[in-house]
């Protein structure tokens, strides 16, 4: 039996209690083995522990958002499509330029607002 390993920024989905729906979540820690420990929801921001076997398999369908364009602004909780990683969600603004955004495989940052 394969046992899928993880890193930290990994996207798992799972249900948030504070948001009240399964969700894609950001895998906050794990075990020298990969397997996850805690993760954290990029929406309201709690951190869980994650135990194993709640990961569900099949990713939901991504939201097809406009195509990411870095001279646009984005808002938290906007989706957009990035041509090579796919449909993502705006989790965060972290610098007036940069943005977290979670895709199917991974958190990635990336620039907007770049006019
Ligand atoms: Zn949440």
């Amino acid at each position: 039996m394969d046992v899928q390993t993880y890193q930290s920024g990994e996207r798992v989905e799972k249900f948030c209690a504070v948001c009240g729906e399964e969700r894609g979540h950001v895998v906050a820690s794990v075990t020298k083995a990969g397997r996850i420990t805690r993760v954290s929801c990029p929406k309201c921001g709690t951190r869980s522990p994650f135990k194993a076997g709640v990961v569900t398999a099949v990713r939901p369908a991504a939201k097809s958002g406009e195509a990411y364009d870095r001279t646009r602004t984005y808002r938290a909780g906007q989706s957009l499509t990035h041509p090579v990683f796919g449909a993502g969600e705006v989790t965060a603004l972290v610098e007036p330029q940069k943005i977290d955004v979670l895709f199917p495989d991974r958190m990635r940052r990336l620039i907007h607002a770049r006019a």
